[in-house]
C-alpha cells in the first residue's frame, strides 16, 4: 500500500503543494482530478522519486522511500506524450523495463537462454493483455497514438509495477479512441490488481476510471470518496464548479438550517449552525424528490434528447420542449456549498 504523508512542494516561493496526504489501498485505482497547474503532475514525479518534496514522507507497505532511487521504486508510469524510444520496435520498447530489471538484479545469475526465453514470454503476453497481439516487430512511428498509448501501457506492466502511475494518458486522443482506452485501462486494472494513481483534469475521464476521486485545488485535498459520493456532495463552491454539478446560487440564512432564496425558503441537512441574515452559496440541483418551484425559461438549448431551459441563473434539463418566456416548473433539492 502507497501512503503519502503531508507532501509540500513550492516552486519560486510558490506553494505548489500544501501538505497532501492520501493512501492507495491493494487494487485500487485512486483518481486525482485538478485544474492544469495544480500540480497533479508535480505530485506524480514526487512520487516517482523524480522530484522530492520539502516536507513529507512517501511509504509503500510502512516503509519510507526516501533513500530509494526512481528505478528502485517499482512504479510504472505512463504519460500522455506516451513517451515511446522511437528508434526502437515495438518488442524491444516493452522489453525495455524487464532487461532495466534484470540488470537491477544481477546478483542472481540466469541463464542468458532462459532470460531471453522469459523476456519473449513476457513482452508477448503484455502486448496480447493490450490487444496489439503479434505487434513487435513493428516501429513506433507506424503506429496511430491509441496504439502507442497501448504500448507504453506494455511497457510499464512488464515488469510487475507494485503500483501504476497515469498522468493524462489520453490527453492527445480523440474523443471516441479516448473512451475504448479507458475501458480497456480499467479491465487491464481490475484484472492485474495494480494499485493505481491515474491524473487528469477530465472529471468524465476520471468519474469513469476511479474506485475514489481525490479533488486538487489550490495545493490542497478538497474532497476524497467514490465517484457517487463526490458527485452527491461536491462540499464546495469550487468543487461543484469544477465538476459542473449543478447551479449555483446564494442564499440567505433565516434560521441555522433555513435559508430564503429567489425561489423559496429550503431546509438544509449540512449540520452547519448558520447565523440568521449569513450568505449561504447553494447548489441547486434537478430531483424528483425535491420541492418545486418554478422559473422563467430566458433561453432555450437543444441537447440530444432534452432541452436545457436557462433562466433566473438556473439551468436545467427538459423533456419537452419549452418556450422562452415560458415559466418551467421543476422539482429541486437545494444543498449548502458553504
Ligand atoms: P499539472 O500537472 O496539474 O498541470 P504541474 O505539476 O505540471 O501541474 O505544474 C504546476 C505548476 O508548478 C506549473 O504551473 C509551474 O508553475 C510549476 N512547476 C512545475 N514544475 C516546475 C519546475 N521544475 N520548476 C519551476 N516550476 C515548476
Ligand atoms: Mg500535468
Amino acid at each position: 500500500m502507497l501512503e503519502l504523508r503531508d507532501i509540500f512542494k513550492t516552486y519560486n516561493n510558490q506553494a505548489l503543494l500544501r501538505g497532501i496526504s492520501f493512501s492507495v489501498a491493494e487494487g485500487e485505482t485512486v483518481c486525482l482530478l485538478g485544474a492544469s497547474g495544480s500540480g497533479k503532475s508535480t505530485l506524480l514525479q514526487i512520487i516517482a522519486g523524480l522530484e522530492k518534496p520539502e516536507q513529507g514522507q512517501i511509504l509503500f507497505n510502512g516503509l519510507d522511500l526516501v533513500q530509494t532511487p526512481t528505478h528502485l521504486r517499482d512504479f510504472g508510469l505512463v504519460f500522455q506524450d506516451y513517451g515511446l524510444f522511437p528508434h526502437l520496435n515495438i518488442f524491444d520498447n516493452v522489453a525495455f523495463g524487464l532487461k532495466m530489471k534484470n540488470v537491477k538484479h544481477e546478483g542472481h545469475k540466469v541463464h542468458k537462454g532462459v532470460l531471453q526465453k522469459e523476456i519473449n514470454r513476457r513482452v508477448s503476453e503484455m502486448l496480447k493483455l493490450v490487444n496489439l497481439q503479434g505487434f513487435e516487430k513493428r516501429n513506433v512511428t507506424d503506429l496511430s497514438g491509441g496504439e502507442q498509448q497501448r504500448v507504453a501501457l506494455a511497457r510499464a506492466l512488464a515488469p510487475r509495477p507494485r503500483l501504476l502511475m497515469f498522468d493524462e494518458p489520453l490527453g492527445a486522443l480523440d474523443r471516441n479512441l479516448k473512451e475504448n482506452l479507458l475501458q480497456e485501462i480499467r479491465a487491464i486494472l481490475h484484472k492485474t490488481k495494480i494499485p493505481a494513481i491515474y491524473v487528469t483534469h477530465d472529471q468524465d475521464e476520471a468519474f469513469a476510471i476511479a474506485d475514489r476521486v481525490l479533488l486538487l485545488n489550490e495545493g490542497q485535498i478538497v474532497r476524497a470518496g467514490t465517484p457517487a459520493e463526490v458527485w452527491a456532495e461536491p462540499g464546495s463552491v469550487w468543487a461543484a464548479r469544477f465538476l459542473e454539478a449543478g447551479a449555483i446560487i446564494e442564499g440567505v440564512a433565516v434560521t441555522s438550517n433555513r435559508v430564503k432564496t429567489e425561489f423559496g425558503v429550503f431546509a438544509l441537512d449540512c449540520g452547519h449552525k448558520h447565523a440568521a441574515g449569513e450568505k449561504v452559496p447553494l447548489l441547486v440541483r434537478q430531483s424528483d424528490e425535491g420541492e418545486e418551484i418554478k422559473f422563467k425559461a430566458e433561453e432555450i438549448l437543444f441537447k440530444r434528447n432534452q432541452f436545457e431551459a436557462r433562466g433566473a441563473g438556473l439551468v436545467f434539463l427538459i423533456d419537452k420542449a419549452p418556450a422562452v418566456g415560458q415559466i418551467i416548473q421543476i422539482k429541486v433539492e437545494v444543498q449548502c456549498l458553504a
